[in-house]
């Protein structure tokens, strides 16, 4: 669909920093559009991380902190998080419904989320948590979050109606086919990655890195010389 029909997107992912190395300048570009857009955390990230002198139980706190200050660097000022386990997410009864209950109340036209389909050919975009937020929402999205009979509590004691999203966009995924050109929005994307001190402050040519990948992606979609993409698969979820 037309970025113009769409007022409100919700963006969902296993762990903080995921949004911003697969989708944070695609977002800054939605945000420019005057598109309001917010972000489901179904973890803390709590078992992140690279330096074990900071206490473990001090670790998720940090991350929402980080993902927060991250989100504020491509417009995004409203996060839900779940506060699931890290490491330790499956499609359970109870994923569904607080997946369709943030769905219900943010009413997006579209959403982004992990695709649960694992990618043969990279290891680190299939980490099980993916899948697993993938699956979850997928089955969130259809049928529990239009249909008002699904997780009755949330039409009869939280008063949330039922909504249909009609856009899905999947990242990470395999067969990712449709590019975004966020060549003006890169600074902020690396802006945003860079509010992750507690998962990128070692990574010293993250710039680099990010950036080839991006201009890689742009030439295998047909973008002009230079240009850089992020990349997704589009559903139609109507
Ligand atoms: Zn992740």
């Amino acid at each position: 669909m037309d970025d113009r029909d769409v007022e409100r997107v919700l963006v969902l992912a296993a762990h903080p920093d995921d949004i911003d190395f697969g989708a944070a300048g695609t977002v800054a570009t939605w945000t420019d559009a005057g598109i309001d857009v917010s972000y489901c955390l179904v973890t803390d990230g709590d078992a992140g991380g690279f330096d074990p002198a900071v206490p473990r139980s001090e670790i998720g706190g940090i991350r929402r902190t980080e993902q927060a200050a991250a989100a504020a660097c491509v417009g995004v000022r409203e996060l839900h998080w779940l506060g699931y386990p890290d490491g330790r997410l499956t499609v359970s009864l109870e994923l569904r419904r607080d997946i369709s209950r943030v769905i219900r109340r943010v009413r997006p036209q579209r959403m982004v989320i992990p695709s649960p389909e694992r990618d043969w050919t990279r290891l680190a975009p299939s980490h099980p948590d993916h899948l697993e937020a993938g699956e979850a929402a997928m089955r969130a999205i259809y049928p529990d979050a239009r249909n008002p009979f699904a997780h009755p509590e949330l039409l009869d004691e939280e008063g949330l109606a039922a909504w249909t999203v009609a856009e899905t966009w999947l990242s990470p995924t395999p067969g990712a086919d449709h590019p975004v050109d966020v060549t003006e929005t890169f600074d902020r994307k690396m802006a945003a990655l860079l509010s992750h001190k507690s998962q990128t402050a070692h990574l010293t040519s993250l710039r680099e890195d990010i950036g080839a990948a991006l201009v890689a992606n742009g030439a295998r979609l047909g973008l002009a010389e230079g240009r850089m993409a992020e990349t997704f698969r589009v559903i139609d979820t109507r």
